[in-house]
């Protein structure tokens, strides 16, 4: 079978590593792509992936959220089942920058 994702290369059975949000999730059986080395899971494999990611409790943690304005600044709505995953606290102390167009917003200082 032809990738669905470069079209030119064929699929084999294999093992692919997931990750979620950088936390390692483990490794499942997968079709990949000999050439672009994209990934396929059926939807079995996809139900496991899911359960690994909510036993280390990262599953739902992307969000879209707010920014709004507080004195001449803006400041991010962070929600709180991220805030609780992150044990982030009102006061604590980050280090924000950007990285391309992104806002990282570091909690390890
Ligand atoms: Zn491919």
């Amino acid at each position: 079978m032809k990738c669905p994702s470069c079209e030119k290369g064929n699929l084999k059975n294999g093992l692919t590593r997931e990750y979620m949000f950088g936390v390692f999730l483990g490794e499942f059986l997968a079709e990949v792509c000999v050439r672009c080395a994209e990934s396929f899971t059926d939807e079995a494999t996809t139900k496991k992936i899911e359960q690994a990611a909510r036993k280390k409790g990262v599953w739902g943690l992307g969000a879209d959220t707010k920014i709004t304005k507080t004195g001449n600044s803006l400041a991010v709505r962070i929600p709180k089942k991220l805030a609780d995953y992150l044990n982030l606290k009102p006061k604590d102390s980050v280090y924000i920058h950007p990285e391309a167009d992104k806002l990282v917003i570091d909690t390890r200082i």
